[in-house]
């Protein structure tokens, strides 16, 4: 039986177990501990079927949220949704009052 070589072996290894994704996660993008706008990134969540990756993140207002890499890292995702909500209301309150 040949014996194969370490670096091969390793490939071997990383192909069956998938560990080259989690290493290259861990190695590349590891974005844990960063914040963007009110998401503070906690830990990895998992690969989407595009090969996304998604990050399970904590929002200022304490509710945690997953959201995919690009979005956070284009600013598309800055909180979990409270945000928005109150840049709305925030806008549509003084109609309100001068509506009613
Ligand atoms: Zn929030």
């Amino acid at each position: 039986m040949a014996v194969k070589a370490t670096g091969e072996y390793l490939d071997d290894l990383v192909k069956q177990n998938g560990t080259a994704d989690s290493v290259r996660i861990m190695q590349c993008k590891n974005i844990t501990g960063q914040k963007f706008g009110r998401l503070s990134v906690i830990e990895f969540s998992h690969k989407g079927l595009r090969r996304d990756l998604y990050w399970k993140c904590k929002c200022d207002c304490g509710i945690k949220v997953i959201v995919r890499a690009s979005d956070l890292r284009s600013g598309n995702t800055r909180s979990c949704g409270c945000y928005k909500i109150e840049l709305l209301s925030r806008r549509h309150k003084p109609n309100n009052e001068a509506i009613w």
